[in-house]
C-alpha cells in the first residue's frame, strides 16, 4: 500500500516476477571448466572461468557492476569480513567478474592466482610496493618499459629503496649482483624496444642457489609473450605482470592490468592490491574477458604478419637491422627457441640515418600504420622509439633512427606496400 498525491489509498498488485528470474532447467550438467580435464593453451583459453551451470546456461559470466554488496545476517558479515579475499565482500576487492578472467589468465598461464588491476602500471606498480620497503634494494633490467623505470626513479628511490638496473643479458651474473637486502629481481623479456630476450631460467637458479632463506621475489614483465607464448612460472618466476590493455583486450579500447602469482607470493601481491585499491571496472574487466576468447587466433596472426614485415624490412637498403627475437640470427633467437612458444607481432627495426625530415616524410603519410602508444590491438602501428633516453647501464649509440612496429590483422601485403612508400619517401627525402 502507498498513498496517492490526492490523498486516495492505491494499492500495488504484484502479478508475479517477469521474466526468467528462475531458472526452469537443472544446469548442472553444464559444469564450469575442470582444468584437470586439459592444460591445452586453446581449450583453456576458451573455457577457464565460465560458469554457465550458474547463470542459466549462459554462456558468458554476467558483468557485475558493483560497489556495495550487501549480507543477509550479522554472523554472514562478519564471517566475510575474515575471509575477505576469498568472498565478495566489495566492489573493490573483486566480484565474479574479476574472478570469472583472474581464474582463466592463472590457469592458462601456469600461475596459482591472478589479480586484476585498472592498467598495467597499475599492476606494476601493486607488486613492487608489495615486496618493497624502505633499505630495500631492487634490480630492473636497463631495457624496462620506460614508465616503470619512471616509477623506480621516481616513487621508489624517494622511498628509500635502492633502485639498480642491469644488463639484460646478465643471466647468471645476476648472482653477482644480489644484496642481503636484495628483495626483487624484476625482468622484462623481450625487453621494451629492442627486445633482449633475457635467460629467465639461468637468472632463477641463480636466486635459489644464492641459498638465501628468503630470497628475492623474481617478477616478469610477461606482456610481449602474454600468458601463451612463456610461462614463467615454469621457468622459474615467482610474480609475472601483464598490461591486458595489449593483447588481452586486443581491441584498443581499455585499459587493464593482470597479475599473476605463484602460491607463495599470492598473499603479499593481493594484501598490497586491496590496500592500494587497485581494482578495474567491469566493462573493462568484460572487455579483457572477451578479448581472451579469441587472443590465441589472433596472436597467431600478429605473430605470421610481424615475421612477414621483419622478412620484408631486412631485405631493403634503407634498413641497418630488424630486432625480432623469432627470425634466426637475431642475438635472443636461442633463447627464444628454448623457451617461447610464440612471438607476437611487436618489434623493431633500425635505418640507416637520415635528417628528422626524412622521418617525418615516412611517417606523417602512413595510410595503414597509425602513429600512437600501446600495441596489440587489431591495428597496426609505428612509432619512433628512443632507446638511449631510457638507458642506464647499458648503452645505445645507434645514429639512425629506431622504429617500434606493431603487426596488426590487415593483409600483410597491403602492410608491405604502406611500409615501402614510406620507405621511398625517406629515401626520397634524405637525398633532397
Ligand atoms: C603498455 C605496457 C605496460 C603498461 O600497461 P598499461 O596498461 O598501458 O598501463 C607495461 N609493460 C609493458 C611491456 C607495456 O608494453
Amino acid at each position: 500500500m502507498c498513498r496517492a498525491i490526492d490523498g486516495h489509498p492505491t494499492t500495488i498488485r504484484y502479478a508475479g516476477p517477469v521474466g526468467p528470474a528462475t531458472m526452469p532447467f537443472d544446469y548442472s550438467v553444464l559444469r564450469a571448466f575442470d582444468p584437470m580435464q586439459t592444460a591445452r593453451p586453446d581449450t583453456v583459453m576458451t573455457h577457464a572461468g565460465l560458469e554457465p551451470h550458474a547463470h542459466h546456461g549462459i554462456v558468458n559470466p554476467p558483468v557485475y557492476h558493483a560497489s556495495t554488496v550487501l549480507f543477509p545476517t550479522l554472523d554472514a558479515l562478519e564471517h566475510a569480513g575474515q575471509t575477505k579475499f576469498d568472498s565478495v565482500y566489495y566492489g573493490r576487492v573483486g566480484t565474479p567478474t574479476t574472478s570469472a578472467l583472474e581464474t582463466a589468465v592463472a590457469l592458462l598461464e601456469g600461475g596459482h592466482r591472478a589479480i586484476v588491476a585498472g592498467s598495467g602500471l597499475a599492476a606494476i606498480t601493486t607488486t613492487l610496493y608489495a615486496f618493497l620497503k624502505t633499505g630495500d634494494h631492487i634490480l630492473v633490467t636497463d631495457s624496462v618499459y620506460a614508465p616503470t623505470r619512471l616509477f623506480c626513479d621516481q616513487m621508489l628511490v624517494p622511498m628509500g629503496v635502492r633502485v639498480e638496473y642491469y644488463d639484460p643479458h646478465v643471466g647468471a651474473g645476476i648472482a653477482a649482483l644480489l644484496r642481503p637486502e636484495t628483495r626483487v629481481v624484476f625482468a622484462e623479456s623481450p625487453g621494451s624496444l629492442t627486445f633482449e630476450v633475457q635467460d629467465i631460467p639461468a637468472m632463477a637458479e641463480a636466486i635459489r642457489s644464492a641459498g638465501r632463506g628468503d630470497p628475492p621475489v623474481l617478477i616478469t614483465d610477461n606482456t610481449w609473450a602474454s600468458p601463451l607464448y612463456f610461462k614463467p612460472f615454469a621457468h622459474g618466476a615467482h610474480v609475472s605482470v601483464h598490461a591486458a590493455t595489449k593483447y588481452i583486450v586486443g581491441h584498443s579500447d581499455a585499459m587493464l592490468g593482470l597479475i599473476v602469482c605463484d602460491e607463495a607470493h599470492f598473499h603479499a601481491v593481493k594484501q598490497a592490491a586491496v590496500l592500494l585499491g587497485t581494482c578495474a571496472g567491469p566493462d573493462d574487466v568484460w572487455l579483457g574477458l572477451r578479448g581472451l576468447r579469441t587472443m590465441g587466433v589472433r596472436l597467431a596472426r600478429h605473430w605470421e604478419t610481424g615475421l612477414a614485415l621483419a622478412e620484408w624490412l631486412a631485405t631493403r637498403p634503407e634498413v641497418v637491422r630488424v630486432l625480432h627475437p623469432a627470425r634466426p640470427g637475431d642475438p635472443g633467437h636461442a633463447l627464444w627457441r628454448r623457451d617461447f612458444t610464440g612471438a607476437s607481432g611487436l618489434f623493431s627495426v633500425l635505418l640507416k640515418p637520415a635528417p628528422r625530415t626524412a622521418l617525418a616524410a615516412m611517417l606523417d603519410h602512413m595510410r595503414l600504420f597509425g602513429m600512437g602508444y600501446s600495441w596489440g590491438g587489431f591495428e597496426s602501428l609505428i612509432i619512433p622509439a628512443k632507446p638511449q633516453d631510457i638507458r642506464s647501464v647499458t648503452s645505445w649509440e645507434e645514429p639512425g633512427p629506431l622504429l617500434r612496429l606493431h603487426a596488426g590483422l590487415e593483409d600483410a601485403s597491403d602492410l608491405i606496400a604502406d611500409l615501402r612508400a614510406g620507405l621511398d619517401r625517406y629515401t626520397a627525402a634524405k637525398a633532397a
